[in-house]
This record gives structure tokens, C-alpha cells and sequence, in this order.
């Protein structure tokens, strides 16, 4: 299997090997432009300098002397005027050399074979242990010509670096490979986890749990992971309570209207019972009909379909036809309604923004307690429009605010059960709120009161 763990070695020791032949082609052109000459000169003059203190020696022994310096590192090989050669230090590898070059060094010409030397791109010359890969000068010892051949024993200057470099050069090899070896497979593993995690996950187990050790990118995944799974089980959570709460809310008003109508098949009843029934049956379907229009409302909000039909309209006016609306029923409860709403124009869905509004002060006057009262009021701001339903009603506490705009969450039943409600009006009204840009507050305190503030960005 072409694991991403054996790609990643494979592709680190290829890129080795890649770069080691790049570097070597490299450094051989250096070696061939300008490294190269620069021997062959160094070298002739070595050789010139050998001639010259021959000659002006006559007195010491050619070969003696010949052979003092091969020890210092030099192979040597002289060719009398007859053609017969002596060699001196160590032999050369290839001794073959054209005869005509011989006679040209004989007959007083320098040869340059370090400078002539074939050029190849896999091998350096310079270790090319080779008669044809030494400088020939001529020489003159006892009324003699010779042809002096010499090229340095690298080998002999060398070799303990020779030694010392191939050590490191592998050690850096192994220890690189094995270095390679460990890390990828430390820098892999996180993956592996993640992907048994995104296994588990697909199977719906949402339990996924990792060690995260890690500060680089993929910490930093895995952690997005987490945070994913974890939204994802609460969302999986929602969706459970979601469908088990619209059963449940389906369910209760249908038993009622079951048991009602049972109750009206009855000839026995009164007919102040059969009214008072009936009134009952109209009500469970008024609930069942709210029910399903916010359901159908939070559907199409949640779709996020481009159904927001946006355009600059006087919201001061909306607010005011809404309250002339209610009007009715804040004097039956007894309720005192005050407002402060100036002709303040927002860009919004006015529709959208009407179902806020009517939730908003609807919930004023459900949770509000006799006598008590309501302020709305609107206001411009820099950038923003304030929009404040403050009621002096049953207030909430702390642990209800925060949970008021989940859907289907109504706040202590036990003061709020004769109050007819979903609990997904709240819901509705913050996705609303949203989708224009805005934020919705709340500020309540127990037995005291609520204020809503809805924050509207006016661009
Ligand atoms: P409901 O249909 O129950 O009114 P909402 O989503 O509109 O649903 O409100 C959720 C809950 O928030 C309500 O059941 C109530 O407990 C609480 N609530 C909302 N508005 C007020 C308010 N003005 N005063 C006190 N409690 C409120």
C-alpha cells in the first residue's frame, strides 16, 4: 500500500540522492572550469621546478632524487631518449601514452595532460590515476634528454581525508535515513488518528477522543476536529430533542380534540358544556395551526433560502400599527403601554421583522402581571437602531435567559403553564435577527421585569 508514510521516505531519501547528483554535476563543472587549470599550472610548475633543480644539481643521482620526491606524494615516470620508462612512487592505474607525446616532451615541449584530460560528467579527472593525467616536462641530467612525467598520488595525500569524508558522508547518510525514518512516522501518526476518528464519526459514534500533543498544522486540525465532532453530537443532540418535542407538541393537542370530540358524540352534555368543548377544540387546532407556521417559518429560515426580501421601510411606523393592534387586549389585561417610536427608516425584510416585533410584544403581554406595563421604544445610533421591549412582567433567572432562545424552551413551567406558547417563538425571532445582521439582548430580573433590545445594523 502506497501509504503517505512510505511516500514521504521514499521522497525524502529520492530527493537525497537527486541533490546529491546535482551537486555533484555541479561541482565537477567547477572542477573542469576553473579548478582544472588552476592544477595543471600548479602542477607544471612543480614539474619545472623538479627540471631546473636537475640540472642545476649534475652532481646528485637522478634516480635517487626522483624517488626522494615520489615519497612526498608524486607518481612519477621518466622516459629516456630511447624510450624506456621508470616509474617511481606508486604505479599508475593506466599507463598507456601515446608515443608521439613522449617525443613531443623529449624534443623540449611541455605536456599539459591534466589540463587535456577528457572531460566526463560522472567522474572527476582530478582521481584519474592515469599516465595520460600527469604534466610532462623535459629534463636534461648527464647530457641526456628525458621526458618527465609526474602527477601528485592523491591516494597518498588523501587518504586519511579520503577516509575521514566517506565515514562522515555515511554516517550523515544512515543517520539522515534513520532520522527520516522515525520523524515520518511521528509526523504520519496524527493522521492515522484522525482518520479512525473520521471513521467512528461517520458511523455516528460522536465520542471521539485524541491526544493532542501537538502545536504545528495538524495539532491544530485535530483540535478543529474536536470542536467539530463535538458540534456535530450537540447538533445530532438537537435534532433528537427537535423531533421528540414536535412529536410530543403535536401529539398533546390532538389527544385533546380526540377526547373533546368523544365528549360532544355524548347526548348527555349541556349545551354550556358543548360550547365550553368546542371553544377547547379551537383552541388545540389554533396551537396546532401556530405550531406548524413556525415550524414551516423556521424551516425555510434554517434552508437559509434567499427568502429575505429586503427594502428601506419606516419601522417606527410598523412598530406603531403593531401596538394600535394589541391595543385591544394590553386594556383588557390592564396593562399600561408607553411608547417612543420616531420615524426611523431600517433596510430589512418587513414581513421577517413584523413576526420579531409581534413575538417580542406578544411575550411583553403574555409575561407581563396585572397592572404592570410596557415601554417600547426606538432609537438611531451611529451606525446601528436600538429597538427596546422592556416589560415590568415575571422576569426570568439567569440559568432561563440562557436558554430562552432554543427552540421549544420555555422558561419555568409552573408560571408560565396558563400561558399558551411553543417555545419557538424567541427561536424564530433571533434567526431573524441574524440573517439581518443583528443581535438581540436580553436583561431580566426575577419578578421584575424583561427588556429585549434588538440591535439592527442600519446598512
Ligand atoms: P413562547 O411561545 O413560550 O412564548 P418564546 O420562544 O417566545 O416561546 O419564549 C420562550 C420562553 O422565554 C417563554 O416560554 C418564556 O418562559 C420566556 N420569555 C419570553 N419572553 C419573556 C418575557 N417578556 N418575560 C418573561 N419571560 C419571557
Amino acid at each position: 500500500m502506497k501509504t503517505l508514510y512510505v511516500k514521504f521516505v521514499v521522497l525524502t531519501i529520492g530527493m537525497m540522492f537527486i541533490s546529491f547528483i546535482f551537486s555533484f554535476i555541479l561541482s565537477n563543472a567547477y572542477y573542469q572550469q576553473k579548478l582544472k587549470p588552476y592544477n595543471d599550472s600548479k602542477n607544471t610548475k612543480v614539474a619545472l621546478d623538479i627540471a631546473s633543480f636537475v640540472e642545476q644539481h649534475p652532481q646528485i643521482s637522478l634516480a635517487d632524487y626522483l624517488k626522494s620526491i615520489s615519497e612526498v606524494g608524486y607518481q612519477i615516470c621518466l622516459v629516456d631518449e630511447h624510450g624506456k620508462r621508470s616509474f617511481f612512487g606508486k604505479s599508475f592505474r593506466d599507463k598507456s601514452l601515446p608515443l608521439s607525446i613522449q617525443e613531443d616532451v623529449l624534443g623540449g615541449r611541455v605536456f599539459h595532460g591534466m589540463l587535456l584530460f577528457p572531460q566526463e560528467t560522472f567522474v572527476t579527472g582530478f582521481f584519474a590515476d592515469e599516465l595520460k593525467n600527469t604534466i610532462g616536462v623535459p629534463l636534461k641530467a648527464d647530457g641526456r634528454s628525458f621526458a618527465l612525467f609526474i602527477r601528485p598520488d592523491i591516494k597518498f595525500l588523501f587518504n586519511e581525508m579520503h577516509i575521514l569524508f566517506g565515514w562522515i558522508f555515511v554516517i550523515a547518510i544512515t543517520l539522515t535515513i534513520i532520522m527520516v525514518l522515525i520523524y515520518t512516522k511521528y509526523l504520519v501518526k496524527p493522521i492515522s488518528t484522525l482518520t479512525k476518528a473520521t471513521k467512528s464519526l461517520a458511523n455516528g459514534d460522536f465520542n471521539v477522543e485524541m491526544e493532542i500533543t501537538r502545536h504545528d498544522e495538524l495539532g491544530e486540525l485535530s483540535h478543529s476536529f474536536l470542536w467539530m465532532a463535538k458540534k456535530l453530537s450537540q447538533m445530532d443532540e438537537m435534532r433528537k430533542e427537535f423531533i421528540s418535542n414536535i412529536s410530543h407538541d403535536i401529539q398533546s393537542p390532538l389527544s385533546n380534540i380526540k377526547g373533546y370530540t368523544s365528549l360532544l358524540e355524548s347526548e348527555a352534555i349541556s349545551q354550556e358544556e358543548r360550547i365550553q368543548y368546542v371553544s377547547t377544540i379551537n383552541g388545540e387546532i389554533r396551537r396546532l395551526s401556530t405550531l406548524t407556521k413556525q415550524l414551516l417559518l423556521l424551516a425555510s429560515l434554517d434552508r437559509n433560502e434567499d427568502m429575505m426580501k429586503k427594502k428601506r421601510y419606516n419601522a417606527g411606523q410598523q412598530l406603531k400599527e403593531l401596538v394600535r393592534n394589541y391595543q385591544w387586549i394590553v386594556g383588557e389585561k390592564e396593562i399600561m403601554l408607553s411608547y417612543s417610536l420616531p420615524d426611523i427608516e431600517i433596510i430589512g425584510d418587513p414581513s421577517l421583522l413584523n413576526t420579531v416585533w409581534d413575538n417580542l410584544l406578544s411575550n411583553a403581554i403574555k409575561y407581563n402581571k396585572p397592572n404592570g406595563s410596557i415601554e417600547i421604544s426606538m432609537e438611531e445610533r451611529a451606525d446601528i437602531v436600538l429597538v427596546t421591549f422592556a416589560d415590568t412582567g415575571i422576569g426570568m433567572k439567569n440559568s432561563e435567559v440562557d436558554r430562552i432562545f432554543e427552540r421549544f424552551y420555555r422558561a419555568d413551567m409552573a408560571r408560565t403553564r396558563t400561558v399558551d406558547g411553543t417555545g419557538l417563538g424567541l427561536s424564530i425571532a433571533k434567526t431573524i435577527v441574524d440573517l439581518h445582521g443583528g443581535h438581540i439582548n436580553v436583561k431580566s430580573i426575577e419578578n421584575e421585569g424583561t427588556a429585549f433590545i434588538v440591535e439592527l445594523p442600519k446598512k
